[in-house]
């Protein structure tokens, strides 16, 4: 039943990309209506120029965004790669930080990445405890993604229903995705995903569990990739702050017009898995290690946010430029502040896939710890950012007028008076840059900045329980107990002997 959603046998460039994406009679909903095309949509195109910029990388710099694939022998994006040391992990971030400086936005291709690498891992290690056959199912699947160059988006967010029940125990058993029956050729599934990156922008996406679940959940326990344009899905296109402003025409009261990220509702309505794109079914006790594997790696992809970051700190610093002021000293000060805000977010994250290391199965995966501090301080220091982007850019970046005050033939010329800054900036210049800080602090990119940096990959306190879990605080009593003398020599030599979790990979040489 596998559709071949497009008509290209390999996706190289951008624009082959965005051809990719044409004619595929996608059920998508976008106030109350089905879109024809999306991408000829003006809300939803912007998030396809940002996924299409992952390709023209890979075109432009193939060693940062592509790799030579183990399956075909040729360039494929890095975004299907499969990590095989540690340098493989810190490239991700490397790119992940480029994109996010090339477009400012969520460029959308991170979960499918993450996904394919924790079930890299996860299928092997079943394989080893159940004699099933995922591994090879795994390895299949890939295959054919790098020989088409394909972009998989992964699927793990259910609704969830009431949060203080199992997925077994909801009134309705649709708030987790589950499968409904089974045939000899494969498994039907029903349930829905929320806020999906980049779901429609995908070719095929991996549907997986979003926590630990227990013996009664078996039947939720399912991973499986189908094709986006998979009988049964329905997507609900989630709305972002200013969103219709991109159906206005101009290119100014949008803040960035080429590019924008993008979330949607998938409901899956008896969807069928053939069983040869089944990746888990059942093995429930292998949920929560496939959730923190997967957690482990997409939460220093929000490395993406400092790419960003990188283009919020050039707008703050070009307003100041603009306004007349970008020697004042408290201006130098406050740039240097966001500056260092970002750069931590980066310095976790990074530090994360250098202490990365190998998994049974040969894949890599970074370090968890690492992992969760650096979107833990993403959940923060965004926000932050923004705050002082805002300061630098003064009340006009939320009372400028429209850009069709801008062009009216009366009124335009008043605005291009008395919303010029320094003399020989055009006014329109500066409104542009006022715009794209709204942009980003306020409008259709404060989702990705803000609002995603807060939720993605897990809201903070889903941070705090790992970092709570693995801080090792016994280890820590005992290193204090030593210096005051309240431990023995011996204690001592376990210290420095038996390391474990976290220190373990702290101190491996
Ligand atoms: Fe990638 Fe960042 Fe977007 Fe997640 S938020 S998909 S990590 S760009
Ligand atoms: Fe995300």
């Amino acid at each position: 039943m596998t559709q071949n959603p497009t008509k290209i046998d390999k996706i190289i460039t951008g624009e082959d990309y965005i051809n990719s994406l044409r004619g595929r009679n996608l059920r998508v909903y976008l106030f109350g209506e089905m879109v024809k095309e999306p991408v000829d949509h003006p809300m939803i195109r912007p998030s396809i120029n940002a996924l299409a910029k992952t390709y023209d990388l890979a075109v432009a710099a193939p060693e940062l965004a592509s790799v030579i694939s183990p399956f075909t022998g040729e360039r494929v994006s890095r975004f299907l790669h499969i990590c095989t040391d540690a340098k493989d992990l810190v490239l991700q971030n490397k790119m992940q930080r480029k994109l996010g400086q090339l477009t400012g936005t969520c460029f959308q291709r991170c979960v499918g990445m993450d996904a394919f690498n924790s079930l890299y891992s996860v299928t092997f290690e079943m394989d080893e405890k159940y004699k099933t056959s995922y591994h090879q199912r795994m390895k299949d699947f890939l295959k054919k993604m790098h020989t088409c160059n394909y972009v998989v988006g992964g699927a793990m967010t259910d609704v969830k229903g009431d949060r203080s029940l199992a997925p077994h125990q909801q009134e309705d058993q649709d708030m987790f995705l589950r499968v409904t029956r089974r045939t000899e050729e494969g498994v039907y599934v029903t349930g829905a995903k929320a806020h999906q990156t980049g779901c429609i922008n995908s070719h095929w996406m991996v549907v997986m569990p979003t926590m630990r679940l227990g013996e009664n959940d078996k039947d939720f326990a399912i991973v499986g990739a189908v094709p986006v344009d998979a009988k049964g899905i329905t997507y609900i296109y989630g709305r972002q702050s200013c969103d219709t402003r991109s159906m206005e025409g101009g290119t100014i009261d949008v803040g960035n017009a080429q590019y924008g990220g993008q979330e949607a509702m998938v409901i899956f309505e008896d969807v069928f898995i053939p069983t040869e794109n089944i990746f888990m079914d059942g093995e429930y006790d292998f949920a929560a290690m496939l959730v923190e594997r997967f957690t482990a790696y997409h939460r220093r992809s929000y490395v993406c946010k400092s790419g960003v970051g990188d283009v919020l700190i050039g707008a703050a610093a070009s307003i100041a430029e603009m306004n007349g002021v970008p020697k004042a000293s408290h201006i130098k000060d406050k740039l240097v502040q966001m500056t260092h805000l970002n750069e931590t977010i980066y310095a976790t994250g990074i530090a994360s896939s250098y202490q990365g290391y190998a998994t049974d199965s040969g894949a890599y995966i970074c370090d968890s710890m690492l992992s969760n501090v650096c979107k833990h301080h993403v959940t923060k220091m965004p926000y932050e950012v923004g705050r002082l982007a805002q300061d630098l850019a003064g009340g006009l970046v939320a009372t400028l007028p429209s850009e069709q005050d801008l062009n009216h033939p009366e009124i335009g010329k008043l605005l291009k008076k008395y919303l010029k800054g320094k003399a020989d900036i055009p006014t329109e210049d500066r409104m542009r840059m006022l715009r794209l800080i709204e942009n980003m602090t306020l409008g259709r990119n404060a989702v990705g900045y803000l609002t995603e940096s807060m939720h993605g990959a897990g809201s903070p306190q889903a941070q705090r329980i790992q970092i709570g879990r693995a801080m090792q605080l016994e280890y820590k009593k005992r290193l204090a107990k030593i210096i005051a003398g309240v431990e023995t020599e011996e204690d001592k030599d376990l210290v420095i002997n038996e390391l474990s979790g976290y220190f373990e990979r702290v101190f491996a040489i």
